[in-house]
C-alpha cells in the first residue's frame, strides 16, 4: 500500500498495561478525541510496518479512553507488540469496525453470551451497556470459558455486575482445572448443552475462537435458536 494515500490512521496513548492473569493483559489507552464505538466493535492496530491486527473494544470509563484485553498467546507479531507495550508509548489504529453488535429489535425474550478466552472481551463491553446505559431488562446470561485457575480474570467484574443487575447471569467454566476449582467444568458448549432444553426465543452471542463457535452454532441451533439470531465474532 502506497504510505500517502493509504488510510489515515489514528494515535492513542498507553496509559495502563497490566497483565491480569496468564497470558491476559489489560490495556487503557486515551485519544484525544472521543472514540466513538458501538459496545462490541474493534479496532485495527497497526503491530508491525506490514501487519494489522483487529483487537475488540473492551469498554471505557471516559470519552476519551478505552479499553483493550489482549491474549498474548498466540505468540505472533499482535501479542509480541502488546506484550512490549509500554505506558506512554502510542499505538496506531483505524476503525472501529465491525457488526458484533447488539442487535435490540430483534424480538429476544432471552439473551445468552458466549465467550471463551479473549473473545469475552466484547461481550463485556456490549453487556456493561446493555444493562448500565440501555438499562435491558430480559434476561442475560454470559457463559465465560477459560483453560486453568491460573487464567482468570474479570471474575469479580461480572460477579458484581450479576449482584447489581438480577436479571444478569454469570457463569465460568474451566476446561482445564485443578483441585483448587470449585465451579463447573469442560467447555462453555457443553454447559450450555447440560444447562437448557428450549431455547426458542433466544438470541445468543458468541466470540472466541473458531472451534468454539461452530459447536455452539451447532447446539443452539439444535436447542431451537434460530439461526438468524445467533450472532458471532471469531478470533
Ligand atoms: C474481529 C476480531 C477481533 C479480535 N479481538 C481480539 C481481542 O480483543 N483480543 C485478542 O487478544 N485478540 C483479538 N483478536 C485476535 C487478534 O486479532 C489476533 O489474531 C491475535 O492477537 C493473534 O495475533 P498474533 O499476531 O499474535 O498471532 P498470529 O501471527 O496471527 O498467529 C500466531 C499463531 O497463533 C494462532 N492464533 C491466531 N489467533 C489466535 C487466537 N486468538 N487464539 C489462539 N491461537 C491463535 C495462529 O493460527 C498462528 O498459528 C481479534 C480478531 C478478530 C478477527
Amino acid at each position: 500500500m502506497n504510505k500517502h494515500n493509504g488510510p489515515k490512521f489514528q494515535t492513542a496513548t498507553t496509559l495502563k498495561h497490566e497483565i491480569l492473569a496468564g497470558t491476559y493483559h489489560s490495556f487503557i489507552f486515551e485519544t484525544k478525541n472521543p472514540l466513538i464505538y458501538k459496545p462490541g466493535q474493534y479496532i485495527s492496530v497497526r503491530v508491525t510496518e506490514d501487519r494489522i491486527n483487529a483487537y475488540s473494544i473492551a469498554g471505557n470509563d471516559e470519552p476519551n479512553k478505552f479499553m483493550v484485553l489482549v491474549d498474548i498467546s498466540p505468540g505472533g507479531p499482535g501479542s509480541k507488540f502488546f506484550e512490549a507495550l509500554k505506558v506512554g508509548e502510542k499505538i496506531s489504529y483505524l476503525g472501529p469496525f465491525g457488526v458484533f453488535t447488539l442487535k435490540e429489535n430483534d424480538n429476544a425474550k432471552e439473551l445468552i453470551f458466549l465467550g471463551t478466552g479473549s473473545g469475552c472481551s466484547p461481550l463485556r463491553c456490549i453487556l456493561d451497556a446493555a444493562l448500565k446505559e440501555k438499562n435491558i431488562q430480559k434476561p442475560l446470561t454470559l457463559y465465560f470459558g477459560l483453560r486453568n485457575p491460573g487464567d482468570i480474570f474479570w471474575q469479580d467484574y461480572f460477579k458484581k455486575l450479576s449482584q447489581e443487575h438480577p436479571n444478569f447471569k454469570f457463569k465460568l467454566t474451566l476446561s482445564r482445572p485443578d483441585e483448587s476449582w470449585q465451579g463447573p467444568t469442560g467447555h462453555i458448549t457443553d454447559l450450555v448443552n447440560s444447562d437448557f432444553s428450549n431455547m426458542n426465543g433466544y438470541s445468543a452471542y458468541l466470540c472466541g475462537n473458531k472451534e468454539m463457535i461452530d459447536e455452539a452454532n451447532n447446539i443452539l441451533a439444535l436447542k431451537g435458536v434460530a439461526k438468524e439470531k445467533i450472532y458471532f465474532e471469531k478470533f
